[in-house]
């Protein structure tokens, strides 16, 4: 029923010579969107080169972030009427190292959720808890605060077409993955919020990524279960062929 989405995030990886040798290996290798979405997430800088080398291609393109204006005094940032002018499609927004790194509030990425969807683009909004906060068993309350705070606002056609992912920050390049049982769970939490807060034929709809350690030898056992609508992936979607064998495992 939710068709899964593959998404490469490629952090601040690859040239830009990299980054077109990478689309020009994989484009005619994608499988038809009609089965799975297929998405790389680059580097703002190389955005304009993947965005014609995929042309008429399956494989879709993502920005790791944007702004919350589409224009103005705002120095280094990207607009999102930018990437949308591009024919970007996705944007990732609120992953935990712009989090922790760039101190993006809950509001903040919620401004930027509202900017995307003004653009006629697609966020892929990420969660997740620290180490600490698993231990403690307060993932649960975690995820449900994120997802509350960084959706405020938005209309039940927006969440119902967005794209959640729940990445725990322990298992992020740390090789150390959820399991895909604490996976599916939490991505039920994930699923539950949505569901209370906009009604379940919105989460039913809503489609929701793993994240963290993902490879394609553990791919299909994350696949497999059912709150799990597919996977953004760090380090195992710099190759080309490590992501044909990710999309392969669908
Ligand atoms: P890894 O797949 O390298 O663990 O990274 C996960 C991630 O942060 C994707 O956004």
């Amino acid at each position: 029923m939710r068709k899964p989405i593959i998404a490469g995030n490629w952090k601040m990886n690859k040239t830009a010579s990299e980054a077109k040798a990478f689309a020009e290996a994989v484009k005619n290798n994608i499988p038809s969107n009609t089965q799975v979405d297929s998405v790389i997430g680059s580097p703002a800088l190389f955005l304009q080169e993947l965005m014609a080398s995929s042309k008429g291609t399956e494989l879709k393109i993502a920005a790791q972030n944007c702004y919350s204006e589409n224009a103005g005094a705002f120095t280094g940032e990207t607009s999102p009427a930018a990437l949308a002018d591009l024919g970007v499609q996705y944007v990732i927004i609120g992953h935990s190292e712009r989090r922790e790194y760039f101190h993006e509030s809950d509001a903040d990425i919620n401004k930027k959720a509202h900017a995307i969807f003004a653009n006629g683009m697609t966020p892929i909004f990420c969660c997740g808890e620290t180490l600490e906060t698993y231990e403690a068993g307060q993932t649960a309350e975690w995820i449900e605060n994120q997802i509350t705070a960084g959706l405020v606002g938005l209309s039940n056609e927006q969440v119902a077409s967005m794209v959640i992912a729940y990445e725990p920050i322990w298992a992020i390049g740390t090789g150390k993955s959820a399991d895909a049982t604490i996976a599916d769970e939490i991505c039920g939490v994930v699923r539950n919020t949505v569901a209370k807060l906009y009604g379940k034929e919105v989460s039913d709809r809503v489609r929701i990524q793993y994240g963290g350690s993902v490879k394609p030898e553990n791919i299909a056992e994350y696949m497999a279960k059912e709150n799990v609508d597919g996977a953004l992936v760090g380090g195992a979607s710099l190759e080309p062929a490590s992501f044909l064998a990710l999309l392969e495992g669908v």
